[in-house]
C-alpha cells in the first residue's frame, strides 16, 4: 500500500536533512508519495504569509507530515510557523523520546526518557501585548482595577493560561503512551508552588487523571528540581509530562543527555494528524554545507513509520541508524571524538551508509 505524506523540507539545514531522510525512508521499501510543501521565510514573498493555506490543506488531507526545521526571526517579523502549525492543526501533544544510542558521545549511557509536552497553551499561546501600545496600557489598568498587582507601565506582557481540558488530554496522552509502550512511570513537571492557578491546576488535573491508570506509577517534580535530577540521575525517570514552556526547555536538556540535538527526534500529534520533526532548529550557520547530522529527522521518520503501522520497516531503519552510529565511521562531525575530526562525513554520505545497512 502506498501512503501520501506531506514533506515540508524547511529552511536552513532543513532541505539537506529532509532529502537524506527521504532517501533512507524510500530505501526501506515502504511506498510513500511525498507531497512537497514549502513554508517559512522563503515563501513570504510569493504567498504573503510564511504558512500558506495550501500547506495546511495538504497536511489535513494526508494526516501525516514529515517536517524539516523552519527559522523564526527573533524579536521581530512573523511568529513561529512551527508554533502556528501546532495550533492550527490542534497538534496538542509533542512527543520527544530521548534514548541513548551506543557510540554517541554523551556523559550518560543509560538514558531512555520520553518528554510529553503540551503544545497548545501556556506562555506559547501567543497572547502578547507589546510595551507602550494602547491595549497594553488598558490591560495594565484593568489588572490594577481587578485588584491585581501593579504592573510597571513600561512592561510588555505575555499571558499564561492553562486549562483543565488541555491538561486532561495531554496527561491522558502521556498515560496512554506509557501503557501502549510498556512504560512504568509518568512524572508531571510543574511550578505549582509559585504559579498556583496555572501550574497548580496542571498538577491537580494530572493527579486526577493518574488515578485512572493504577497500573502506571505517578509522581510529580517541581521543574527546577527536575532539571537537577535529570542531570544527576536520569535513569530514575521514564515518561515526563509538562506544560508547553517547560517541555520546550526540558526537551533540549534531555537531548543533551543523549548526545545533543543531532540525535533527538520528535512528533507533534493531534487526534487525527501527526507531524514528525526533529527537536533541533534550522542551524542556519551550517546551511548548505552538507555537514549536520541527519539522525534526528531520520529517527522522527522512524516514529512516522511506526505511526503508519510499518513497524518492521521502522525497526530496520532504526537498527541501520544505530549500527552506523555504533561503528562511528560514516558519521557527521558531532558524532566524532572532536568536532574538527577530518574523518567526519557529510549529511548525505551518512545517509548512504545507513541505506547500505538496511536489510
Ligand atoms: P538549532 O537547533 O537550530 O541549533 C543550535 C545548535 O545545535 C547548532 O548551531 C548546532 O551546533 C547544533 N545542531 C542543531 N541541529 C544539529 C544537527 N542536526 N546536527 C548537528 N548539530 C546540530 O537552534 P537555534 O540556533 O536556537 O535556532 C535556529 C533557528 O531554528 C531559529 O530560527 C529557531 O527559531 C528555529 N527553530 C526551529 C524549530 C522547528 O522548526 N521546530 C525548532 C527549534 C528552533
Amino acid at each position: 500500500m502506498a501512503y501520501t505524506v506531506t514533506l515540508i523540507p524547511g529552511d536552513g539545514v532543513g532541505p539537506e536533512i529532509s532529502e537524506a531522510t527521504r532517501r533512507v525512508v524510500d530505501a526501506t521499501g515502504v511506498q510513500i508519495n511525498w507531497e512537497i510543501q514549502n513554508a517559512g521565510a522563503d515563501v513570504v514573498a510569493e504567498y504573503g504569509t510564511p504558512l500558506p493555506e495550501s500547506v495546511l490543506e495538504s497536511i489535513r488531507r494526508n494526516k501525516v507530515a514529515l517536517k524539516g526545521p523552519l527559522t523564526t526571526p527573533v524579536g521581530r517579523g512573523f511568529r513561529s510557523v512551527n508554533v502556528a502549525l501546532r495550533q492550527e492543526l490542534d497538534l496538542y501533544a509533542c512527543l520527544r523520546p530521548c534514548k541513548y544510542y551506543r557510540g554517541v558521545r554523551s556523559q550518560y549511557d543509560n538514558v531512555d526518557l520520553v518528554v510529553v509536552r503540551e503544545n497548545t497553551e501556556d506562555l506559547y499561546a501567543g497572547i502578547e501585548f507589546q510595551e507602550g501600545q494602547p491595549e497594553t496600557r488598558d490591560l495594565i489598568a484593568e489588572i490594577a482595577r481587578l485588584g491585581g498587582k501593579e504592573i510597571a507601565p513600561d512592561s510588555g506582557i505575555s499571558i499564561k493560561a492553562i486549562s483543565i481540558a488541555a491538561t486532561r488530554r495531554i496527561v491522558r496522552f502521556a498515560f496512554e503512551y506509557a501503557r501502549a509502550n510498556g512504560r512504568k512511570k509518568v512524572t508531571a513537571v510543574h511550578k505549582a508552588n509559585i504559579m498556583k492557578f496555572t501550574d497548580g491546576l496542571f498538577l491537580a488535573v494530572a493527579s486526577e487523571v493518574a488515578a485512572e491508570y493504577p497500573d502506571i506509577a505517578f509522581e510529580d517534580r517541581i521543574v527546577d528540581n527536575m532539571c537537577m535530577q535529570l542531570v544527576q540521575k536520569p535513569e530514575l525517570y521514564d515518561v515526563l509530562v509538562m506544560p508547553n514552556l517547560y517541555g520546550d526547555i526540558l526537551s533540549d536538556l534531555c537531548a543533551g543527555l543523549i548526545g545533543g540535538l543531532g540525535v533527538a527526534p520528535g512528533a507533534n500529534l493531534g487526534d487525527e494528524i501527526a507531524v514528525f520533526e526533529a527537536t533541533h532548529g534550522s542551524a542556519p550557520k551550517y546551511a548548505g554545507q552538507n555537514k549536520v547530522n541527519p539522525t534526528a529527522l531520520m529517527l522522527s521518520a522512524v516514529m512516522m513509520l511506526r505511526h503508519l503501522g510499518e513497524r518492521a520497516a521502522a525497526d530496520r531503519m532504526e537498527r541501520a541508524i544505530a549500527e552506523v552510529i555504533a561503528e562511528g565511521k560514516d558519521v557527521t562531525y558531532d558524532l566524532k571524538p572532536t568536532p574538527d575530526d577530518p574523518t567526519a562525513v557529510g549529511t548525505s554520505q551518512m545517509a548512504d551508509a545507513i541505506i547500505a545497512r538496511l536489510r
